[in-house]
């Protein structure tokens, strides 16, 4: 079924959330605790620095 979630960031999409009534409010209620996709892909862009899984990725070996 197709869900109207809202964001932490305020913003809404529409996501398909499956299983029982009670697996789907747990999945809206985790939601809104997150940023959406589209800001979160958008952060990530500006700002690679504050990211330090990503960071990880890019420290070259020989620094070390
Ligand atoms: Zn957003």
């Amino acid at each position: 079924m197709l869900y109207d979630v809202r964001f932490r960031c305020n913003h809404v999409h529409t996501m398909a959330l499956t299983g029982q009534a009670e697996d789907r409010a747990r999945k809206i209620a985790w939601y809104s605790q997150m940023i959406c996709p589209e800001c979160r892909a958008h952060f990530s862009a500006l700002h690679p620095d504050s990211m330090p899984a990503f960071r990880a990725f890019t420290v070259p070996a020989r620094s070390m």
